[in-house]
């Protein structure tokens, strides 16, 4: 294939190094929007954060950005028989830590209970929170179309809190904060109605994201059937072929980011 016809293959995703702050507008506007953004991944458990939006925020810190994992559960319920729930949630937490520290990123954890993340204004407002204290241009979360109520309810949460934190009228500890993007991650559990269009190159950190993610007894394939290690390393290299790139991870904009306004084509 051609690089002309492969360009057409790929069709109008973005194919990029890392996510940027903004569109450029002029240009200083462009030396600003070619620097990475700072970036925050929420997730409704750590696995769904390290394994499909891990490397991402991993690649924002190699290119000179800054990033931070919010997880709104701990994920206890997916402890294996021999475990006890409340043993295995610590051991999450300390993986998350172990894995955070390695990639360079930092971590916030919510006291919501696996399997009861509730989708109501508490829980906005405390993800609200997060985003006024971390400002981040660019948010990832879960996409709705998922089986997993956490995880659906975990994107209406986020929807809400950047919908909060950018409320300028909304008085809370912080001043408000407007992230400029959000998109949705390359998720098995959330595949549902699920559309790549951008593209991020991580050959830089692929090795050191494996690493990060093998702290869980849950990519080791030791709490169930699912072999996420297979699953998401040859995810990284399917989505590397279709890219471009050695490995990538793919990723779904928010629909408003598809919105040009232009003076002429
Ligand atoms: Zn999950």
């Amino acid at each position: 294939m051609n690089r002309r016809s492969f360009a057409q293959a790929v069709g109008s995703a973005a194919v990029l190094s890392a996510l940027s702050k903004r569109s450029p507008r002029s240009e200083s506007g462009e030396a600003e929007a070619a620097r990475p953004g700072r970036i925050m991944a929420v997730a409704a458990h750590p696995g769904d954060g390290l394994f499909t939006m891990g490397a991402v925020l991993a690649q924002q810190v190699e290119r000179g950005g800054a990033a931070v994992l919010v997880n709104l559960s701990l994920g206890e319920r997916g402890a294996p028989k021999d475990i006890p729930v409340n043993e295995y949630g610590e051991m999450q937490r300390t993986a998350t830590e172990k894995a955070a520290r390695l990639l360079g990123i930092d971590t916030v954890f919510l006291d919501y209970r696996d399997g009861e993340i509730p989708f109501k204004e508490e829980s906005a407002l405390q993800v609200c929170d997060a985003i006024r204290e971390h400002k981040p241009d660019i948010v990832v979360t879960h996409w709705n179309g998922s089986w997993h109520k956490d995880h659906r309810n975990c994107h209406r949460i986020v929807r809400d809190a950047i919908f909060f934190a950018g409320l300028g009228t909304l008085k809370r500890s912080r001043a408000a904060h407007s992230a400029s993007k959000i998109f949705y991650a390359d998720n098995w559990e959330d595949a549902n109605g699920f559309v790549v269009d951008t593209y991020i190159d991580i050959d830089p950190v692929y090795e050191k994201w494996l690493q990060a993610c093998d702290f869980y007894p849950m990519w080791r394939g030791q709490t169930g059937f699912f072999r996420y290690n297979d699953y998401y390393s040859s995810l990284s290299v399917m989505r590397g072929c279709v890219s471009g790139f050695k490995h990538a991870v793919a990723l779904m904009a928010d629909e408003s980011q598809r919105i040009q306004r232009l003076q002429f084509l």
